[in-house]
């Protein structure tokens, strides 16, 4: 989703949002025909109220009106019960263009969210998460707002401009003219101040955009800030972005101020015309109390729905924006995570052949260079070398995350772009360094290795990596919360947890991002027991960073550069005089 495209929204956008109103078309269809009948009673209003009057003087002989429209007694009457039809029919079409409204946001909101949880990583590398929610969310509402709201207002306006003009042109002809001469002036103005408006509210959505980053990115890392002392800097660094959006904001609202200063002088300067010229007409005898009444009430009605075109039309102005935005990402090309048919199970032998890869936000950059390594089935690889040298990439390009610029990649002799996706991601699992929670029970926090596991084997796959001993001291045992509202697990038990993860997902293939950091030892005695029960049977793959995990490796990949440059079990590199792997070994692991 380019963020800061400025081409120019057609009003085709608008097609695609009416994909998601389809489902309830008949319940739209509906709301529309009670805002015609409930705009149609609106429309007596004047009308009624000017036969009231008439009415009233005896001596005013209206011919056109029917024999009961000459009572004032039944006028009231018949006047009272529009007011009941109109307000029955309001809240029925009010309520369901309600309810289309939301009911059509919350699918396009399921919709984009699964489109944008589906987006390879290349589109993560490309946008910030802070940007792409905050824009979600104000995208969306702006959606929101005018399906349930702004859509039924043009509609309603523009009925009671029809047929309030129609009414009036009905009731002098000549006076109408006088009226309507002044609409062109008014409809300009507020296209043209609306389309400034959009341009100007578009940018203070980029900004509150970029303020929302701060935000999010600050509070994920509230820790660094305050290890730093940097809340005063980032609290200026803040203050400067939200700065930025006031300014934008109050310009907006400068020009609406005035369009809406504008707009009274407009409406109220032509009733005044209107009513001028009405008062000369009524003395010289063409038009009668009520005529002029009904005409000034429905002068009224019509210049109030003139008056909300305009910020009808800016409100739409920032949907078709907001639309644009959505159909972007929705038009974003997702993974091919076809789940037809259960993964097949994977023998473990990986190949990388020639691999050549850059990242396609970064494509200045080798990372990998025509790197070639080998892991028959049930063999542990390490894989060492210096901090950026494309160990983690390595991993990424593994699970597939992107795909290599050239060289290929072999899983069981055939090519990785053989297998669907989640043929392959479904062979494998990730210990990562750092381990990530969700906000739910411990039980599901394992689950999601395999989600729909069994209790009991949660409970094994937990008992081998050794969460037990941690488990059972919380009270609620399995169910104990983690996260924000429960617990805080230390990081040796949310790596265990997450070796109980990989454990009950069985794969054929693991990768295993060593902890930098060292732990106590106990808790490192039963963290390195639980890996031995995970990297039983199965292929593994580890950024090593511990000598011991090193030593049991069947083959250790150097890598420096994006390439391997030394290979071997750690008795043939240990002794190599002048090796990376030596001189590493010496430095850096821990022992
Ligand atoms: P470390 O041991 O410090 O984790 P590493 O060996 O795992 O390092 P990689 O993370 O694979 O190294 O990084 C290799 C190179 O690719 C680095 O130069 C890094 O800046 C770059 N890089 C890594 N991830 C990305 C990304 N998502 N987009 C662009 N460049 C990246």
């Amino acid at each position: 989703m380019p963020a800061n495209t400025e081409s120019k929204p057609s009003y085709r956008e608008l097609t695609g949002l009416f994909r998601y109103v389809r489902p309830w078309r008949r319940r739209f269809i509906l709301a529309m025909l009670a805002s015609f009948i409930s705009m149609g009673f609106g429309l007596m209003f004047p009308y009624l109220v000017g036969n009231l009057l008439d009415a009233a003087v005896p001596s005013v002989k209206v011919p056109t009106l029917p024999p009961w429209m000459r009572d004032v007694n039944q006028v009231a009457l018949f006047l009272a019960g529009s007011l009941v039809v109109q307000a029955a029919f309001t809240f029925f079409s009010s309520y369901s263009f309600n309810k289309v409204g939301e009911s059509a946001v919350v699918a396009l909101r399921r919709d984009l969210y699964s489109r944008l949880i589906s987006l390879p990583m290349r589109f993560f590398g490309e946008h910030r998460v802070g940007e792409l929610s905050s824009r979600l969310s104000n995208d969306l509402a702006q959606i929101q707002d005018t399906l349930t709201f702004t859509f039924a207002q043009a509609i309603r306006q523009t009925m009671l401009l029809v047929g309030g003009i129609g009414l009036i042109a009905a009731t002098s002809l000549r006076l109408s003219l006088v009226m309507i001469s002044s609409f062109p002036l008014l409809i300009l103005l507020g296209v043209l101040f609306g389309r400034r408006i959009r341009k100007l509210s578009r940018s203070a959505q980029d900004r509150l955009a970029e303020t929302a980053t701060i935000v999010e990115e600050t509070l994920q890392g509230i820790a660094n800030v305050k290890a730093f002392g940097n809340e005063q800097h980032e609290t200026t660094r803040y203050a400067a972005g939200l700065d930025g959006f006031l300014k934008i904001v109050l310009k907006s609202a400068k020009l609406r101020a005035g369009l809406i200063s504008f707009i009274i002088v407009g409406i109220f300067g032509s009733i005044v015309l209107v009513m001028w010229y009405g008062a000369r007409l009524m003395q010289a005898g063409v038009l009668t109390h009520g005529e002029l009444t009904r005409f000034v009430l429905s002068t009224i009605f019509v210049g109030g729905s003139v008056s909300s075109f305009a910020e009808i039309f800016t409100q739409i102005q920032k949907t078709l924006g907001a639309t644009q935005r959505v159909r972007e990402l929705l038009a974003e090309e997702p993974e091919q995570l076809s789940n037809a048919k259960p993964a097949e199970r994977l023998g473990g032998a990986v190949t990388f052949d020639h691999v050549s890869f850059r990242y396609p936000s970064r494509p200045d950059l080798p990372v990998l260079r025509e790197l070639s390594l080998e892991a028959k089935p049930g063999e542990r690889i390490a894989l060492v070398g210096p901090s950026g040298a494309g160990k983690s990439t390595i991993v990424s390009l593994l699970l597939r995350f992107y795909e290599p610029e050239s060289g290929r990649i072999l899983f069981d002799g055939r090519s990785a772009a053989d297998f669907e996706l989640h043929s392959v991601r479904g062979n494998m699992a990730i210990v990562p360094q750092e381990v990530l929670l969700f906000g739910g029970s411990i039980r599901e926090n394992i689950a999601y290795g395999r989600p729909g596991a069994g209790d009991d084997e949660i409970r094994n796959a937990a008992a081998r990596a050794h969460c037990v001993e941690f488990i059972d001291r919380f009270p609620e045992g399995f169910e104990t919360l983690v996260g924000e509202r429960g617990v805080k697990l230390s990081g040796g038990q949310r790596q265990r947890i997450a070796i109980a993860r990989a454990l009950l997902r069985d794969p054929a293939i693991l990768i295993l991002d060593e902890a930098t950091s060292s732990l106590d030892s106990e808790s490192e005695q039963l963290i390195q027991s639980a890996l031995t029960a995970l990297l039983e049977n199965r292929t593994a793959f580890i950024v090593a960073h511990r000598l011991s995990t090193i030593r049991q490796c069947d083959r250790i990949y150097v890598i420096e550069g994006g390439s391997v440059t030394e290979s071997g079990t750690h008795e043939e590199l240990i002794v190599r005089e002048g090796g990376t792997y030596r001189r590493l070994a010496e430095l850096q692991f821990t022992s």
